[in-house]
């Protein structure tokens, strides 16, 4: 099956056309600046990045041109938009309904915008993305991916927060967890390279990138992680604050009178590493300005790894044990003296990094010594893959039941 998934933000929409069979991206690309002016970046396999500017005053027409562009004569790999057999959607909140992936069916997309409420933010743009695909190709299954399902696994006594009951029950108030799909992808792939069963592993999921997450994954299944009701809580990232006394926000609003929503604004996009450093929130700009001496640079670095060190020391103690400790997305890939500060903290575990093996960016690699007692893996997510393979299995399993219906329907 040919595949396009499809990963709508705000702003932009992240899409790839993978061959399930081979499991090869065929195509991938980018459409920035939507609702603004538009920029589309596009590359084939094997080929040159192609970029250019295109009107794209909505999500609809990123779409259009995104079908332009893979059945395009001169560089598509497509001959026709109906070599496409289903479309699968990086969806972010499924609350406590979808703990898998779904089709896309008109009902399951009205229980999906019932969730818009808990994620503002992130919802109504994959539901608009949705929406632009299912137009331009009705005849298409689509499928929904969430970011949230993996941790649907948890107990609740990882999950309930301490407020009272009542808002758990009337508005779903509790820990939600996001990056799930990365979680799952990234958790299943280490138990491959260590040769064992998922349910015979104890792992720890080091999500770092721009926004981190840490789960604590239990034979195969999430039983704790980090992100909460939104994707604020948790560890410091690069423009979130990650945990903080929840008093701060009553505090700051009175000290510097803003509004409850104006704090929330500052807690979301300019607190984290950003907010410490006041320089930037990627990592690579933080590395080198502490490396020039820029003090409050550094300090945010190591609030950062003290913040990973706290949450992996709290993953292990709620498995009771750990097998594995793995760092993937943009940090956890790339930064090798993140690594290397945040396993320090790990020695009385006798958790020993191979300082070479961990000098190297974004590759998939065990980092750990010969002698470690626990496995420390590199990992490169690959959200989109996982996506892929979750369309196929629900078409797959869809048209099965399409055609016995048809059978039984005949007799
Ligand atoms: P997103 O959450 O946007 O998907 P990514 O997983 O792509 O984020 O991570 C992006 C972040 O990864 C950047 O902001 C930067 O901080 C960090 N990063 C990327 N490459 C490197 C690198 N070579 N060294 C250190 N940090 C890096």
């Amino acid at each position: 099956m040919k595949v396009l998934v499809i990963n709508c933000g705000s702003s932009s929409l992240k899409y790839q056309v993978i061959d399930s069979e081979s499991e090869h991206v065929l195509a991938k690309g980018l459409c920035e600046r939507i609702g603004i002016d538009g920029r589309m970046t596009y590359q084939p396999a094997g080929k040159d990045k192609i970029k250019y500017d295109a009107p794209m005053p909505a999500h609809r027409q990123a779409v259009e041109l995104v079908l332009k562009q893979l059945t395009d004569p001169d560089n598509g790999i497509l001959t026709s938009v109906d070599e496409i057999d289903a479309v699968g959607h990086r969806m972010v909140h499924g609350g406590e309904k979808f703990a898998c992936s779904t089709l896309l069916t008109d009902e399951v997309l009205k229980t999906v915008e019932s969730f818009n409420d808990l994620a503002p933010l992130h919802n109504p743009p994959t539901l608009v993305g949705v929406a632009a695909c299912k137009e331009l190709m009705p005849d298409t299954p689509m499928v929904g991916v969430f970011d949230t399902a993996f941790h649907q696994t948890m107990p609740p006594e990882a999950y309930i927060y301490g407020l009272p009951y009542e808002y758990y029950e009337k508005y779903g108030v509790r820990r939600y967890g996001f990056h799930g799909t990365s979680h799952r992808y990234v958790s299943l792939r280490a138990a491959e390279i260590l040769g064992k069963k998922p349910e015979d592993l104890k792992i720890v999921v080091c999500h770092l990138g721009n926004g981190s997450s840490l789960s604590a994954v239990d034979g195969g299944k999430s039983v704790d992680t980090s992100m909460g009701l939104t994707p604020l809580e948790g560890l410091v990232m690069g423009t979130r604050s990650g945990d903080i006394d929840p008093s701060c926000i009553e505090f700051i609003a009175h000290k510097e009178n803003l509004s409850l929503e104006q704090v929330m604004e500052i807690v979301n996009k300019k607190s984290g590493v950003l907010g410490i450093s006041g320089i930037s929130s990627d990592f690579r700009d933080l590395d080198e300005a502490a490396r020039s001496g820029n003090a409050r640079a550094a300090l945010a670095l190591k609030i950062f790894c003290h913040s990973v060190v706290k949450y992996i020391g709290s993953s292990i103690a709620v498995m009771n044990g750990v097998d594995a400790i793995v760092f993937t997305a943009g940090i956890g890939e790339n930064d090798d003296v993140i690594r290397s500060a945040i396993m320090d903290h790990f020695g009385y575990l006798n958790i020993r990094l191979d300082d070479e093996a961990n000098k190297m960016h974004g590759q998939e690699r065990i980092i750990s010594t010969d002698d470690s007692s626990v496995k420390v893996i590199c990992i490169p997510t690959n959200e989109e893959l996982m996506i892929c393979r979750d369309t196929v299995e629900i078409v797959t399993k869809k048209m099965v039941e399409d055609a016995v219906k048809e059978i039984m329907a005949n007799q």
